[in-house]
């Protein structure tokens, strides 16, 4: 699966908000939407008038950006929130967190979302005690989530769980920092989801 391999800043300021995808250097003053917090490209100053469309078509790519996914992939999730019981639009968001890269680094294993996906796809994150290089694995209760036994990766892994201590983990993790490791106590309800997304335009855009 592909992924976006431009600028990610431009991205933010496509969207007009932090989407934190350069881990601490979003909390810095180097955060380029603080100095430029307008859309990229020429003549993006302009006020423009917002259609419909135009609002759900922006909330989707945010969220595929926010989780860092492409078209195709996102497009599969929103048919699997369809088929499951309850309302479409909370249970993309929860599956969206359910991805294995996003766990990672949820549990304050990696400094960014791509640096997570990068442990993942790279062979350095075990589920149950076993190596799973697939960042779109969906975790389930009961999945415990480590790192891999290689001295290197530990030590660098330990070093990031040091920079993100006093981080917030999600309530449906439990983290366990010392061990480099956690696990799912309970699947994500949308109050877990704190990203600023408005799934009902989603829902909107992808029915029709
Ligand atoms: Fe977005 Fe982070 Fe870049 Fe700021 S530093 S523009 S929040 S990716």
């Amino acid at each position: 699966m592909g992924r976006y391999t431009g600028n990610v800043c431009k991205l933010c300021r496509r969207e007009g908000m932090a989407l934190w995808l350069k881990g601490q250097r979003c909390f810095s003053e180097k955060c380029s939407l603080k100095k430029r917090d307008y859309p990229p490209g020429q003549h993006t100053r302009r006020p423009r008038k917002v259609s419909e469309y135009n609002r759900q078509l922006r909330e989707k790519q945010k969220a595929k950006r926010i989780y860092g996914i492409q078209e195709t992939q996102f497009l599969k999730y929103f048919r699997l929130a369809e088929r499951m019981k309850g309302n479409t639009g909370e249970n993309l968001l929860t599956i969206l967190e359910r991805r294995l890269d996003n766990v990672v680094l949820a549990l304050g294993l990696a400094l960014s979302r791509f640096h997570a996906r990068q442990l993942v796809s790279h062979g350095h994150v075990t589920v149950n005690g076993r190596r799973l290089n697939i960042p779109s694995y969906l975790v389930r209760v009961g999945d415990e989530i480590g790192i891999t036994r290689k001295e290197k990766i530990r030590k660098l892994v330990a070093e990031t769980v040091e920079i993100n201590r006093g981080t917030e983990v999600p309530s449906w993790l439990e983290a366990d920092p010392t061990n480099l490791s956690g696990k799912v106590v309970q699947l994500p309800k949308r109050d877990d989801v704190t990203h600023d997304l408005h799934e009902q335009l989603i829902v909107e855009l992808c029915s029709k």
